[in-house]
Formats: C-alpha cells, sequence, structure tokens
C-alpha cells in the first residue's frame, strides 16, 4: 500500500501479470510479483483514506498480511532526508478525546500505540540494510549526489500519523514535545494499524524520510519521492519477497 501514485508507480511496472480492478473508487492491482501473489493499492492522502483502502485489502482481496511504503517527515534527532523509518508502532498524533481519555488513546481501544508485526519487521529491517549498505547500486550516483545521501540508516521506533502535512518548525517542535520518542510522523500508517489489529492482520511499514518536517516540508517532494522513495522501496520489498519462505 502507498499513498501516492509516485511511489507505487515502479512496483507497478514490475508486476508482469498486474490486472486492475476498482473498489470504493480506488485502483487496486492484483498480480504477481518475485513469484508471491500480491495486491498493491494506492490508498491516496490521509487517515480515512487509509482505513478503507485496508479494510478493502483484507475484505475484498483477502489479504494476509499489509505493508505500506511511502515517505515521511523526519522528527527524531538524527533522522535525516534519505534515512528510513521501520515503524514498530504508531500513534494517532491527532487524536484527542481528553479529558474522558488521555491525550492521544484511542476511546474504547484502551491504548494510544500500535504495534506492527515483529516477524514481518525483522525480515523487512534485513532488507532495507541490504539496500541502504548499497545506495548508489539502487538510485545510482546522480541521485546519491543531488540529494546528498551521505550513508543513510535505518532506525526502528514509533511513527506518528495525523490529518496534517507537518510543514513548520513550530508544529515539529510541538510534536517532538507531545511524542518525544516519535521517529517520524505522516498521514496513514496508525489508521492501517488499527485496522489490522481490528482483523488480526500483520502489518508493517517502511518510510523514506523525504523531509524535517519544518519549514523547507515541501521542497522537491514529487522528485524525491520519483528519485529515491520509489527506488529504495522497489528494491527493499523486491529483496524482502524474494526471501519469502
Ligand atoms: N506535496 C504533496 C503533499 C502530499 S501530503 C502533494 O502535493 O501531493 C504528504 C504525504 O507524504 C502523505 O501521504 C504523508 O504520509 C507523507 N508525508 C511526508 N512528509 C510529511 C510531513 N512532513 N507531514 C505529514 N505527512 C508527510
Amino acid at each position: 500500500m502507498s499513498a501516492m501514485h509516485e511511489e507505487l508507480a515502479l512496483l507497478l511496472q514490475a508486476m508482469p501479470d498486474e490486472r486492475r480492478i476498482t473498489v470504493a473508487g480506488r485502483q487496486f492491482w492484483q498480480g504477481h510479483w518475485q513469484g508471491q501473489p500480491v495486491v498493491a493499492v494506492l490508498s491516496r492522502i490521509g487517515k480515512v483514506a487509509a482505513a478503507t483502502s485496508a479494510t478493502a485489502l483484507i475484505e475484498r482481496f483477502g489479504v494476509g498480511r499489509i505493508v505500506f511504503t511511502g515517505v515521511a517527515g523526519g522528527i527524531g534527532p538524527g533522522v535525516r532526508v534519505g534515512d528510513v523509518v521501520l515503524a514498530d508502532a504508531f500513534v494517532q498524533h491527532d487524536m484527542d478525546a481528553s479529558p474522558l481519555f488521555p491525550r492521544h488513546e484511542v476511546p474504547l481501544y484502551g491504548c494510544s500505540r500500535f504495534a506492527t508485526d515483529p516477524v514481518l519487521n525483522a525480515r523487512l529491517a534485513w532488507a532495507a540494510q541490504q539496500v541502504l549498505a548499497r545506495v548508489a547500486l539502487h538510485l545510482g550516483p546522480a541521485a546519491v549526489a543531488e540529494f546528498a545521501l551521505d550513508a543513510p540508516r535505518l532506525h526502528t521506533g514509533l511513527v506518528a500519523s495525523g490529518d496534517r502535512f507537518v510543514s513548520t518548525a513550530a508544529e515539529c517542535r510541538a510534536l517532538q514535545q507531545a511524542l518525544p520518542d516519535a521517529l517520524a510522523v505522516e498521514m496513514e500508517g496508525a489508521a492501517v494499524a488499527q485496522v489490522c489489529a481490528d482483523y488480526g492482520i500483520p502489518f508493517a511499514a517502511l518510510r523514506t524520510i523525504s523531509d524535517r518536517a519544518d519549514d523547507d516540508a515541501h521542497a522537491d517532494f514529487s522528485r524525491f519521492i520519483r528519485e529515491v522513495a520509489s527506488r529504495y522501496s522497489l528494491a527493499m520489498l523486491s529483496m524482502w519477497l524474494t526471501q519469502q519462505p
């Protein structure tokens, strides 16, 4: 699952037998990749769109696990543009039913954080490390130079989701204060994590850091996704799928 077309474009090109199906106004591509049956979907942006897409994947296509790839703003210390974050849990930073429930707690779930699947995470972390160890090979030297990628790293930890593109330094600081252990911010993951928890479906998410969620966050977004993030996703997911038992 990805939010934006640029994020999914290379992956779709790599699925030889993909068949497009429209459900709930969004496009799903069903086929095979690296010998595995795969359904790819463009969720579009935001928590509700992501939840609808995840529900359709589970109810309509019967998927056994979901992996999200895309971009995110880095808010943790040392989480730089070009790094990759593997979410070990998600929180909705804009969920606030206080004083009825503690801030960030999802009402009537009794928790604010939804963990991702440890088995998927271990395999994806391995795949991500393989790709990050050879970025020039996967992106080409021109992209490495253009985006000043310098030994990009994999970080594992909390990712915060909300229906807001975080693009001011002040908003970023407020998030860092409210959720000091959050590594990155995006707009879909926590919704998918909650749907997957409801259905008991393993879920994982890999996000390439496209910006620092500050006043420069909007710069060259599409180009970064095309040249860096979508290439990372293709290489990492391909590596992961070829290692499936
Ligand atoms: N400029 C883009 C905006 C896309 S919204 C456009 O015109 O289409 C941002 C998307 O990238 C969302 O899907 C979200 O999950 C992710 N994202 C990347 N950086 C983010 C940030 N700083 N805050 C919130 N979401 C971010």
